[in-house]
C-alpha cells in the first residue's frame, strides 16, 4: 500500500528526506500562486485533490471544475511529475443534510468527474495540437454515498463514465473501523480493490485498510502528531508522548503509551540517523517539530507500505 504524505506549506519537505515520497497536495492547502516548482526537490509522486472538503468545511462554496483543474495544472507548472489529479467531489459532512441534498451532493459528485473527463480530453487535444508537453496526468474519480446503495450508485456511475482510478472521500469524520470497512468493501464490489482513501489519521485503521487489499491512502498524521508532541515508532508500534509537554491524556487519537523526557531506543530514520536523537523532543522550537514530523513519517510509512 502506498502512503501519500498530505502536505500544507507549512510541512516539512518530507521529499528532502525521501527519495520515494508520495504526497498529497490540496489547492486549499497552498496560496493561489503556490506552484511545484517552488520545491528545490520534487515528490516522487503526487496527488492533488480538488480541496472540497475544505470548502465544504468551512462552508464556502465549492469552484467549478475548471477553475479547479487549472488550479492543478498552475500547480504542477513545468514539471514533469506522475500526477493524479481529482474532480471536485462533493463531501456529505453535515449530518443534518436531507436525503434530497444528500442525493444533489452524489449528482453532483458524478457530474463533476463527467466534466474534468472532458476537460482533460480536451487538454491532451491541445497537447496533440499544439505539440505543446502535456504533463502525465491520471484522474481519479471520488466515490461519495451515504450507505451502501448509494455508494455502490455512485461508484457504478463514476465507471460508467470512463474511470479506472478511485478514491473513496468523506471518511475524516468517520471514527467507527467497521463503517469505514463497510464502505470500502461496498466500492470495492463495484471497482475491484485499486482504491485510495483520503485522510486516515489512525494507523490501526491504516493496517486494516492494507488487509484489505487498498492501493494507498493519505494522511496528516506525521504532522500532526509532532504537533501533539507524539513520537512514534515501528516495529514495534509505539507511541511516545513528550513529558511536561501539553500533550493530551484525554485525546484518544494521540494517545501515548508512555511519556518521556528522554529516549531509549535508537532510530533509524533520516533524521535520528541510528542515534537516540532526544533534539525531536524539544518543544516549542519549529525546527525540531519538524523534524519530529519526519520522524513520524518515516516510521508511519514503514508501518504501513509495502
Ligand atoms: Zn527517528
Amino acid at each position: 500500500m502506498d502512503f501519500y504524505v498530505s502536505w500544507s506549506h507549512s510541512d516539512p519537505f518530507y521529499q528532502m528526506y525521501d527519495g520515494q515520497c508520495s504526497m498529497l497536495i490540496s489547492p486549499t492547502s497552498v496560496t493561489s500562486v503556490w506552484k511545484l516548482t517552488r520545491f528545490s526537490k520534487l515528490p516522487y509522486q503526487l496527488m492533488l485533490d480538488s480541496g472540497s472538503y475544505s470548502y465544504i468545511s468551512n462552508n464556502l462554496p465549492l469552484p467549478t471544475p475548471r477553475e479547479v483543474f487549472k488550479r492543478q495544472l498552475h500547480i504542477l507548472d513545468d514539471c514533469d511529475l506522475p500526477t493524479i489529479i481529482c474532480p471536485v467531489d462533493v463531501p456529505m459532512l453535515q449530518k443534518t443534510l436531507s436525503l434530497t441534498e444528500r442525493n444533489r451532493a452524489i449528482d453532483k459528485t458524478i457530474a463533476n468527474a463527467c466534466e474534468l473527463k472532458i476537460l482533460m480530453k480536451d487538454y491532451s487535444q491541445l497537447g496533440k495540437n499544439s505539440k505543446v508537453r502535456c504533463h502525465p496526468i491520471e484522474t481519479m474519480a471520488i466515490v461519495q454515498g451515504y450507505d451502501i446503495a448509494s455508494i455502490r450508485y455512485c461508484a457504478r456511475q463514476l465507471t460508467e463514465i470512463g474511470y479506472s482510478r478511485f478514491g473513496i472521500g468523506s471518511m475524516a469524520h468517520l471514527y467507527d473501523i467497521k463503517e469505514i470497512k463497510k464502505r470500502v468493501e461496498a466500492v470495492q464490489s463495484v471497482v475491484g480493490s485499486k482504491i485510495h482513501i483520503f485522510g486516515i489519521s489512525g494507523i490501526e485503521v491504516m493496517e486494516e485498510l492494507r488487509k484489505l487489499g487498498i492501493t494507498s491512502v493519505d494522511s496528516a498524521r506525521p504532522i500532526k502528531a509532532a504537533i501533539y508532541n507524539e513520537i512514534l515508532y515501528s516495529e514495534p508500534y509505539l507511541r511516545v508522548g513528550i513529558a511536561g509537554s501539553r500533550f493530551r491524556a484525554d485525546n484518544s487519537k494521540f494517545s501515548a503509551d508512555r511519556m518521556v523526557s528522554e529516549l531509549s531506543l535508537e532510530c533509524p530514520c533520516p533524521v535520528c540517523k541510528n542515534e537516540i536523537n532526544n533534539d525531536i523532543l524539544k518543544l516549542g522550537i519549529r525546527k525540531y517539530l519538524l523534524l519530529r514530523a519526519v520522524h513520524n513519517y518515516y516510521h508511519i510509512k514503514k508501518m504501513i507500505a509495502d
